[in-house]
């Protein structure tokens, strides 16, 4: 199907926040307006604003399921009694603003308590993905400079105890819920027992730093980038108009909190928007996931590419799920059959957006108010000047519509990372003049529409040709059989680089030489020879990184048979 086919969308049930209306009277001012700032003009806090100025509610905040079927509900209330306890904690135990407290959690209550009260004594939270092995772990709390590290008596055995020695700044560790109290850290439950309910935030300049978060090292070594309390504004807006959150929603951000789409959205949007989300602990699994979004009546739901496709091959037929009204996905492209799928399955297409752990958040989406272009990322959102450049010797070219290049972001956004800590040198080579600097390329059409080509680092030189994996991989998803697709350049004596493919296949077919075949030539129909895969093998799964992108690096390593760089974020490693 050509890809500018675009998705005329039922009206839904709520009118959409984003209208043509609030697009053209945007501005950060205006959103700003929707926080309420910490009482006598202290400035503006994370934490007061997704908890403390919803407490009175008697809303619940997180619908929390555990992985063995637990289930308990908090409300605002309590999560801002719980998270004034955590700041005194913090406190009682030295801990200044400015110091990083780093969490090693599964995705249970404490966590949430954590960040938020960690933000309330104006500390810097960084959250750690619970599944990180001891030496990834020891990588970011060293180049964060870890003071305070919550987790779990188990994951301290396993992860933080063979590491502790190479932490001479962590000087508490506190860990949370069942098992014994292991030497050397305390008791987080014993130590809010003893703490008090109330707690002032101390003032807070948005400029003040809020959160710290590692990229998903997809291309390299993860990056920590910085963020502001100011952030929030940003998170806020980009919600509302990206994943159309009113306060009656239900929602549920299916990522992770080590990863930017978990915090920005699993927890600062919806808490701060006064909305009641999901919180699901155990890991993906299609049956449970279905029975997630029917029976805690999801009604906005946020994933990623990589869970969208696990569901491909798993669901079957079309599920009624009356509650669901919004469906987004961020983190990779998301090829045009995924979004058509969502139709099938339960009667939503699904809405791709865009942006990076050094953006804070959304900046680019398919939205509620427009047509979807499936393979397309959207539009730039309200408040988002995003043009297409080339960068040649550091001068920044803006290109016209419908040439490929380098997205790149007017700076000043609120949610805009400030640093990559430690590196200030990285840091500087993201921004040039008045503009930051995404190292992903892509082309905007005549519709303001962006179209991803791939990471900069990514592209493939093929005869003359400059091919974004993205173009070669969506084609090969169209086939039937295949469900998954990765591509790579390899190098070539003739052609520079030849474009090899690699495919995982739907349930239900059966690799084989006639299929590969089959896959090659509808591959060379629909690209032509040039840009067409030379080479292609099925393959059982692709390389990816803990939040789910595909490792092309990795798989060209493999292939070439070099060494495999940074693997920290790998999924099983
Ligand atoms: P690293 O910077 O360490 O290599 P990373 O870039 O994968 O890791 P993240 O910040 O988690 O780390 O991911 C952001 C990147 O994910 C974007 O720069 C882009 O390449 C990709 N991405 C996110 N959303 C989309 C999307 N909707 N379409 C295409 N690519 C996307
Ligand atoms: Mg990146």
């Amino acid at each position: 199907m050509p890809d500018d086919l675009s998705i005329e969308k039922r009206p839904g049930r709520v009118a959409p926040n984003l209208t043509p209306a609030t697009r053209a009277s945007f501005g950060w001012d205006e959103a700003r307006g929707f926080l309420d700032g910490l009482p006598g003009g202290a400035g503006l806090n994370i934490a007061y604003e997704c908890a403390d100025r919803h407490a009175a509610s008697g809303r619940v905040a997180l619908r929390w399921r555990g992985a063995s079927g637990e289930r308990r509900d908090v409300t605002f209330g309590e999560l801002a009694r719980l998270s004034n306890r955590f700041a005194n904690v913090l406190q009682s135990r030295g801990v200044k603003p400015g110091e990083r407290v780093f969490l090693l959690l599964p995705r249970i209550p404490a966590l949430y308590v954590a960040v938020l009260g960690t933000l309330k004594a104006r500390g810097v939270v960084c959250t750690l993905f619970s599944a990180f092995g001891p030496e990834p772990i020891a990588q970011r709390m060293g180049i964060g400079d870890a003071r305070v590290v919550v987790t779990t008596p188990s994951l301290y055995a396993r992860k933080v105890a063979p590491i502790r020695d190479r932490l001479p700044g962590v000087t508490c560790v506190l860990v949370a819920g069942e098992g014994v109290v292991p030497v050397g850290t305390e008791s987080l439950d014993a130590a809010l027992e003893q703490a008090s309910d109330l707690w002032t935030i101390p003032p807070t300049s948005p400029e003040d730093p809020s959160i710290l978060h590692f990229t998903s090292g997809t291309t390299g070594t993860p990056k920590g980038a910085l963020h502001v309390h100011g952030a929030i504004v940003h998170h806020i807006a980009s919600a509302r108009f990206a994943l159309d959150l009113h306060p009656e929603d239900v929602f549920w951000c299916t990522a992770d909190p080590g990863w930017v789409t978990g915090t920005s959205y699993g927890i600062v949007a919806p808490l701060a928007l006064g909305v009641t989300s999901v919180v699901s602990e155990g890991e993906f699994d299609a049956e449970a996931w279905a029975r997630i979004l029917a029976d805690e009546k999801v009604s906005v739901w946020y994933t990623a590419p990589t869970a969208v496709r696990m569901l491909m091959k798993a669901w079957s037929g079309h599920r009624e799920l009356p509650h669901l009204r919004f469906v987004a996905s961020v983190g990779e492209p998301l090829n045009p059959e995924a979004v058509r799928w969502g139709i099938e399955a339960f009667g939503l297409p699904i809405h791709d957006n865009w942006w990076q752990t050094e953006t804070g958040g959304i900046l680019i989406a398919n939205t509620a108010a427009d047509p979807i272009k499936p393979g397309s990322m959207g539009r730039p959102l309200p408040g988002i000047e995003a043009v297409i450049v080339r960068v040649t010797d550091g001068v920044v070219e803006v290109l016209p519509r419908g040439e490929e290049g380098e997205i790149a972001i007017r700076r000043g956004w609120p949610g805009m990372f400030r640093e990559y800590i430690g590196n200030p040198e990285r840091t500087a080579r993201c921004f040039a003049g008045d503009w930051y600097l995404t190292g992903d390329l892509a082309r905007e059409d005549d519709d303001r529409y962006f179209w991803f080509v791939g990471r900069k680092d990514d592209v493939i030189k093929t005869s003359g040709h400059l091919v974004g994996p993205f173009e070669v991989e969506k084609v090969l998803t169209e086939h039937p059989a295949v469900v998954e697709a990765a591509v790579i350049g390899k190098p070539d004596p003739v052609a520079y680089e030849l474009i090899k493919g690699f495919v995982v296949l739907r349930s239900g077919f059966e690799a084989s030489e006639a299929l590969r075949l089959d896959i090659l030539g509808h591959a060379r129909k629909r690209l032509g020879a040039a840009i067409a895969p030379k080479e292609l093998d099925i393959v059982a799964s692709l390389p990816r990184t803990r939040s789910g992108k595909i490792l092309r690096r990795l798989l060209k390593a493999r292939e070439l048979g070099l060494a495999e760089g940074d693997t920290s974020t790998l999924e099983t490693p």
